[in-house]
C-alpha cells in the first residue's frame, strides 16, 4: 500500500470505530484508547546477502490491544509495507477476533522486502533476523504471529526454529500456519477460502440466490481467490471471471478452474497465459450475482460503487472498498459481507492451530471445518441482525461487533 493509501485506511478505520463506539454507548476515552496499537516496534535487520554483502530491512511489529489476550496477526513481507498500514492491520485482526470471539486482541506485522527478488537462502536469514529482532515482545502467551501477504507455511516454519533456538524449548505454539508436520492445522491453508465460501453462502441465502449456478466474479487468485474459485466450483456456481495483478480473464459461461490452477505460477499469475484478457476495472463491473475482491485495498471506489452490477460483494481481501462506496452499495440494496467478518477463516483455525498446540492433541479437517463453520454463520447471523435491528450498514454493524469484547475487557480492567 502507498504511504497515503496507508494513512487513508487508517483513518477510515478509526473514523468507523469511531462511529461503532458512539452507537453503543462508549464515550471518547474508549476511542482514544482504540484507535492506535499500544506497542509499535521498529526493527533493522541486518540480512547477509548471496553476494556477501549486508542489506538492513526495516521490520514492524504492531499489537493494538492486549485487553482480551495475546494479540494475534501475520507477518507480512511486501516492498510497499509502511508502519500506518501495519497499524491498521492490527486493529482489523482485533475486530476479527472480537467478531469470532477469539480469546485474543490483534496484532500485526511486516518487513519492507521483495520476496520475488530474493534467494530461498536470503529469505531464511530474513525471517530468521525478523524473529530475532522481535523476539522480546512475541510469545505463545503474548503474541503469536502468522502467514500474511507474500509470507507461507515455509517462512513460519524457520520462523518457528528460531524462536525455540533463542527460548531452548520447543514452542509451536509461537506461531501459526505452520506446516502440519511440524504442528500446523489441518485446513489452515485454506482456511480464509473455506471461511469466504461459508460467509458467501449465508449472502446467497439472504437474497434467496441459489449456489448451483450461481455467477461469480473474483479479483485475485493467490491464495484467497485460488482456493476459492475451486471451493466455488465444488459447490456448483459458475465462476465467470478471474484476475490478477495484470488483467482479467473472462467467460460468461464459466471458466475451467482447475486449468487455470495448474498454470498459476506461485504469485498467483495467470494472464500471463492468455493473449487476450479484459481490465481489472471492467472485470469487476461484470454483471454477476457474487463479487468477491480477492487481491489489494481501495478495488471499489467512487469512481466506480455505481457501477457494480453484482448482487452480493464478499471482502476477501483486506480494505477493497472505500467507505465512501461502501455507502453507495448499502443505498442501491447490495449486500455488502466486510472484510473483518468474511475473510476472518484465516485467524480462526489459526485460533484453532494454537489450541491444538497447546493441548498436544489434534483435529481432523472435518472437525476444523465444522468448528469454523459454526463460529463463522453465528458472526454472520450476529452481525446482520444488527445491520437490520439498527439501521447500520453491514461494516458498522461488524465494527459494532467487534470492538464490543474488547471495549468491554479494557472497562472490567480498569484502563477507563
Ligand atoms: P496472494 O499474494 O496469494 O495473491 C494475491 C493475488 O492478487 C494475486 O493473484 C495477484 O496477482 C493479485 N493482485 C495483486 N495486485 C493486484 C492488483 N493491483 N489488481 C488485481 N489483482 C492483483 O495473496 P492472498 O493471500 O490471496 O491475499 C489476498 C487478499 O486477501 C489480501 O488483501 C490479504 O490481506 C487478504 N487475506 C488473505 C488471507 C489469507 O489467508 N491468505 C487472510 C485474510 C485476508
Amino acid at each position: 500500500m502507498s504511504t497515503n493509501d496507508a494513512m487513508d485506511v487508517l483513518n477510515s478505520t478509526q473514523h468507523t470505530i469511531r462511529e461503532a463506539l458512539i452507537k453503543m454507548g462508549f464515550g471518547e476515552e474508549m476511542y482514544e484508547l482504540l484507535k492506535e496499537p499500544l506497542r509499535v516496534l521498529t526493527v533493522r535487520i541486518p540480512v547477509r546477502m548471496d553476494n556477501g554483502k549486508t542489506q538492513m530491512f526495516t521490520g514492524y511489529r504492531a499489537q493494538h490491544n492486549d485487553a482480551v489476550g495475546p494479540t494475534k496477526g501475520g507477518v507480512r513481507f511486501h516492498p510497499d509495507v509502511t508502519e500506518d498500514e501495519v497499524k491498521a492491520l492490527s486493529i482489523w485482526m482485533s475486530l476479527k477476533c472480537g467478531i469470532a470471539d477469539l480469546p485474543y486482541g490483534g496484532g500485526k506485522g511486516g518487513v519492507i522486502c521483495d520476496p520475488r527478488k530474493m534467494s530461498f537462502g536470503e529469505l531464511e536469514r530474513l525471517s530468521r533476523g525478523y524473529v530475532r529482532a522481535i523476539s522480546q515482545l512475541v510469545g505463545p502467551t503474548k503474541d503469536i504471529p502468522a502467514p500474511d501477504v507474500m509470507t507461507n507455511s515455509q517462512i513460519m516454519a524457520w520462523m518457528f526454529d528460531e524462536y525455540s533456538r533463542i527460548r531452548e524449548f520447543d514452542s509451536p505454539a509461537f506461531i501459526t500456519g505452520k506446516p502440519i508436520v511440524l504442528g500446523g492445522s489441518q485446513g489452515r491453508e485454506t482456511a480464509t477460502a473455506y471461511g469466504v465460501t461459508i460467509m458467501i453462502h449465508e449472502a446467497l441465502r439472504r437474497k434467496n440466490i441459489p449456489v448451483e449456478g450461481a455467477r461469480v466474479v473474483i479479483q485475485g487468485f493467490g491464495n484467497a481467490g485460488g482456493y476459492l474459485a475451486r471451493f466455488m466450483k465444488e459447490k456448483g456456481a459458475k465462476v465467470i471471471a478471474i484476475s490478477d495483478a495484470y488483467g482479467a480473464i473472462y467467460n460468461e459461461n464459466g471458466l475451467d478452474v482447475e486449468d487455470l490452477l495448474d498454470r498459476r505460477d506461485s504469485f498467483g499469475t495467470i494472464t500471463k497465459y492468455f493473449p487476450q484478457t479484459i481490465s481489472n476495472n471492467e472485470m469487476l463491473e461484470l454483471p454477476c450475482d457474487i463479487l468477491v475482491p480477492a487481491a489489494i485495498e481501495n478495488q471499489i471506489t467512487m469512481a466506480n460503487a455505481d457501477k457494480i452490477q453484482a448482487k452480493i460483494i464478499v471482502e476477501a481481501a483486506n480494505g477493497p472498498t472505500t467507505p465512501e462506496a461502501t455507502k453507495i452499495l448499502t443505498e442501491r440494496g447490495i449486500l455488502l459481507v466486510p472484510d473483518v467478518l468474511a475473510n476472518s477463516g484465516g485467524v480462526i483455525v489459526s485460533y484453532f492451530e494454537w489450541v491444538q498446540n497447546n493441548q498436544g492433541y489434534y483435529w481432523s479437517e472435518a472437525e476444523v471445518h465444522q468448528k469454523l463453520e459454526a463460529i463463522l454463520i453465528g458472526a454472520f447471523e450476529k452481525i446482520y441482525d444488527t445491520h437490520l435491528k439498527r439501521d447500520v450498514n453491514m461494516r458498522l454493524a461488524a465494527y459494532m461487533t467487534g470492538v464490543r469484547k474488547m471495549a468491554e475487557a479494557a472497562r472490567l480492567r480498569g484502563w477507563i
